[in-house]
């Protein structure tokens, strides 16, 4: 039954984070679960949503926006927050603008420029992250961190949009030692900004496979989807 092991998968979950956090000596509280439901219909959501989870993540702007128009239709009692976690592409910034809470992927001026722009007054700011590339060559998106305190400072001053962070999707590592080397650069990455006068509270990092590893090197939002929902299937 899918509605039974959403709810225990959840639990799963905020145990290994409990755990993870604890034995980094951080507070469970500090590490948020953010749902990675592409793919997954509106049904999938409100079951997580009727287990506990509040924070959703997207990757693809139609079906998400189709989604959360679903959503607010069947279960108008339900308040959800909805974070834009794919790449963006210009034409497509005033969708998110209008619809997410959150955006995690920024690394481009023009793209955050956009976004403050065209978020609706009537909104509170747009919560964002700049994703960073702490592969190197292996990945082409994210601002080059010799690049970030620039971006940072662009984004930090625009009217609409609230900095609340970095964010990173490492590349696959072997074994947990290795998975925390590009975290760690995160952290310090985020320290510097911090004596740059640029504060911020939120490195979003951590998928199913990384997640301790993440959480050791001080991860404040989570983003876990297949070990939440099972396995995608990018056909429907
Ligand atoms: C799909 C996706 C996730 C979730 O990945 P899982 O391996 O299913 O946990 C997290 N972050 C981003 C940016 C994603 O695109």
């Amino acid at each position: 039954m899918v509605v039974m092991s959403i709810a225990q998968n959840l639990s799963t979950i905020h145990q290994a984070i409990n755990q993870a956090a604890k034995a980094a000596g951080r507070e469970p509280e500090a590490v948020s679960l953010l749902a990675v439901s592409k793919t997954f219909g509106p049904d999938v959501v409100i079951t997580a949503a009727d287990a506990g989870q509040t924070a959703f993540g997207e990757n693809y702007v139609q079906e998400a926006i189709d989604k959360i128009a679903a959503v607010q239709s069947l279960r108008p009692d339900l308040h959800l927050e909805w974070h834009f976690i794919g790449p963006i592409q210009s034409n497509k910034t005033r969708n998110i603008a209008e619809h997410f809470d959150w955006v995690h992927a920024i690394d481009r001026e023009k793209i955050a420029q956009r976004l403050s722009d065209q978020r609706p007054a009537t909104l509170a700011p747009l919560y964002v992250c700049l994703q960073v590339n702490v592969s190197g060559e292996a990945s082409k998106s994210g601002v080059a961190p010799e690049d970030l305190l620039p971006l940072a400072q662009a984004v930090a001053a625009m009217p609409n949009l609230k900095l609340r962070g970095l964010m990173a999707i490492p590349e696959p590592a072997e074994n947990i030692a290795q998975q925390r080397q590009p975290f760690a650069v995160m952290r310090k990455l985020q320290q510097q900004l911090h004596a740059a006068g640029i504060i911020t509270d939120t490195l979003s990092m951590g998928m199913s496979a990384d997640m301790a590893a993440a959480i050791a090197e001080d991860a404040t939002i989570v983003r876990i989807g297949s070990a939440i929902f099972g396995k995608r299937d990018y056909a429907n």
